[in-house]
C-alpha cells in the first residue's frame, strides 16, 4: 500500500513537474516570437546593395521589416540596439567547409583520417562550429567528414537542438569517390586503409551509395569528379559522364543537388554536362569550360584560401617570396571565370585552414579581382540561392533573422568582415 501511494505521489509530482516545464517552455517560446528587436546601424548591406539610414526590425526569429528609418514602425517595448559606425548584413554563408578537419600544418590530412579518434574529431568539430558562428558565418555547406562517417549529420542535430552553438548546416556526410582514386594511399599494395570518403561506381553502386547517404542525413551529394590518381600522381578524371549524369538524376529525384570536387578541365566539363550544381576548386579551368558552366548555370566555388594555405604550408612566405606558379595560375583561371560571367560561390575549403578565419576567402576574392560588393553578394544572397536556402542570405521582410554587424564598411574595405561584433542567429543574439 505504502509503495502504491508513493508511486502515485511520484506520478502526480512528475505530472506537475511536466506541466510546469511544458508551460515554461511554451512561455519562453511565446515570449520569443513576440519579442521585437530594432537594429540601428549606420548602413545595411541587404545581400544585394548597400543602403544608408536603414533600420531592421526583428520579431521572434524573422525579419519583420527592413528599410529607411522613417518607414519602420517599432512597438514601444522593442529592444533597441544601436550599432553606431557599423554595417549590418545577412549572416554569411560558408560554401565549402570541413568542420571535421583542422589545418594540415597541425596534423596532415592522412594522419587526421587514420590516427584521430571519432570522439576527438567530434570534439574538435564542436569547437570549429562555435568559432565559425562567432566569426559571422551563420550557415555552412559542409562538404564531407573525410573519414568521420555521418558525424556531420549528428553535429547538425546537436546544433539544431540547441545543445551546442554553431551555424546552420547543409551536410554531405561521407562524400563519394571512384574506387581506388582517393586516399589515404597505402605504400603496401596488399594493404587497404580506411578511406576519407565512400567508394562507389557504376549504376548500382552509385545509386545505392547516394540513397544510403541521403538516408543517413545528407543534404547534398558530393562526388570527386577527378583526383590525383593519374599517371605520376597528376589530377585525372574519375567518374564517366554517364556516372555523373546518373548521380545528378538519383540525387535530383530526392530534391538534392550534386556538388563536385574537380580541378581538371575534363572533370569540370563532364560535371557541367551532367548538370551538377557547383564545381569546387577548378584549378585547371579554361575559358571554354567556364563558358560551358555559364551556359549550364553551374556555379564555381574557387576555394582560393585553401590553395594559398597549402602553398604556405609548403614553405611559401606571403609578402616576402615571389608568388608560386600554382597561385599565379589560380589568379588566371579565376579571372577567366569572372570574364565568362560564371556565378561565383563563396567557399574557402575551410578546415584546410583555421575555422573562424573563413573571411580569408573574401579578402582573396577581392585581391584576385572581384569587387568587394560582388564578393559580399556571393557570401550572402548568391550562396543562399545556389544552395537552395530560400529564406536566408538577404535582409528582407519575412526572411530568417540571421544577421551580423561589423565595424566599418565592407563595401569600401572588405577587411571589415574580419571585425564582426554582433551575431544573431534565428533571432537570438549569440555574440554582442
Ligand atoms: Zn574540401
Amino acid at each position: 500500500m505504502m509503495f502504491i501511494s508513493l508511486s502515485v505521489m511520484r506520478k502526480t509530482a512528475l505530472s506537475l513537474l511536466f506541466i510546469i516545464l511544458f508551460t515554461n517552455s511554451l512561455l519562453a517560446q511565446k515570449q520569443r516570437t513576440d519579442t521585437y528587436t530594432l537594429l540601428k546601424p549606420d548602413r545595411v548591406f541587404d545581400g544585394q546593395q548597400l543602403h544608408t539610414n536603414w533600420q531592421v526590425l526583428v520579431k521572434g526569429n524573422h525579419i519583420e521589416a527592413a528599410g529607411p528609418a522613417s518607414s519602420i514602425q517599432a512597438p514601444a517595448d522593442a529592444k533597441t540596439i544601436d550599432l553606431k559606425g557599423m554595417t549590418l548584413m545577412p549572416g554569411m554563408i560558408e560554401g565549402h567547409s570541413h568542420l571535421f578537419l583542422h589545418p594540415y600544418n597541425e596534423v596532415s590530412w592522412n594522419d587526421q583520417v587514420l590516427t584521430e579518434s571519432r570522439a576527438e574529431r567530434t570534439a574538435r568539430a564542436v569547437n570549429h562550429a562555435r568559432e565559425t558562428l562567432m566569426a559571422g558565418f551563420t550557415s555552412v555547406r559542409d562538404l564531407g567528414t573525410e573519414g568521420a562517417a555521418y558525424d556531420d549529420a549528428g553535429l547538425k542535430q546537436a546544433i539544431n537542438k540547441g545543445i551546442i552553438l554553431g551555424p546552420r548546416m547543409q551536410v554531405a556526410t561521407r562524400a563519394i569517390v571512384a574506387t581506388g582514386s582517393y586516399g589515404p594511399k597505402s605504400s603496401v599494395a596488399e594493404t587497404t586503409l580506411p578511406q576519407g570518403a565512400e567508394e562507389a561506381d557504376g549504376v548500382d553502386g552509385l545509386t545505392r551509395a547516394i540513397r544510403s547517404q541521403i538516408g543517413h542525413g545528407a543534404d547534398v551529394i558530393k562526388l570527386y569528379a577527378d583526383y590525383r590518381w593519374g599517371a605520376n600522381n597528376t589530377a585525372a578524371p574519375t567518374f564517366t559522364l554517364d556516372e555523373l549524369k546518373l548521380a545528378v538524376q538519383v540525387a535530383g529525384s530526392s530534391g538534392r543537388f550534386v556538388v563536385v570536387h574537380s580541378s581538371t578541365e575534363e572533370g569540370m566539363r563532364r560535371a557541367t554536362l551532367a548538370g551538377v550544381r557547383t564545381i569546387e576548386h577548378g584549378d585547371a579551368g579554361t575559358p571554354t569550360v567556364f563558358k560551358l558552366m555559364k551556359e549550364h548555370n553551374v556555379a564555381f566555388c574557387p576555394t582560393l584560401a585553401a590553395g594559398e594555405a597549402i602553398a604556405m604550408y609548403s614553405g611559401w612566405k606571403k609578402g616576402t617570396d615571389p608568388e608560386p606558379q600554382r597561385l599565379k595560375d589560380k589568379r588566371t583561371t579565376f579571372t577567366q571565370a569572372l570574364k565568362a560571367g560564371v556565378t561565383i560561390c563563396f567557399g574557402g575549403d575551410v578546415g584546410v585552414f583555421t575555422h573562424g578565419d573563413n573571411a580569408r576567402e573574401l579578402l582573396l576574392m577581392v585581391d584576385y579581382g572581384m569587387k568587394p560588393i560582388a564578393a559580399l553578394q556571393s557570401a550572402t544572397a548568391i550562396n543562399a540561392d545556389v544552395f537552395g536556402l530560400r529564406n536566408l542570405g538577404n535582409v528582407k521582410a519575412g526572411y530568417l533573422a540571421d544577421l551580423i554587424a561589423m565595424e566599418g564598411n565592407p563595401v569600401e574595405d572588405i577587411k571589415a568582415v574580419k571585425a564582426v561584433r554582433l551575431v544573431m542567429k534565428d533571432g537570438v543574439i549569440v555574440k554582442e
